[in-house]
């Protein structure tokens, strides 16, 4: 399991604070050419896309942490902290 850590707590695009509802999807994404942690609304606005190298999906759990659902290798990386 890779949950992302620390726990983000806001969209580097739109600086919107993500929903603390267990449910809540996120992304560490490939945006405009940088890589940033976004919410749903602009992963599907700017066109973004899951994968290795791309983007990954992470979705909120009962517990506050990302959990990885989506997006490649479900390990490695800095991020890979369980
Ligand atoms: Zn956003």
């Amino acid at each position: 399991m890779v949950t992302f850590s620390p726990t983000p707590t806001q969209c580097d695009v739109c600086t919107d604070l993500f929903n603390e509802a267990p449910g809540t999807l996120i992304y560490d994404t490939n945006v405009m050419g940088r890589w940033g942690c976004i919410c749903h609304k602009c992963f599907v606005y700017f066109g973004c896309t899951l994968g290795i190298g791309r983007g990954q999906k992470y979705e909120r759990q009962a517990n506050g942490t990302f959990l990885q659902t989506a997006g490649g290798l479900l390990t490695g990386g800095a991020k890979d902290a369980v």
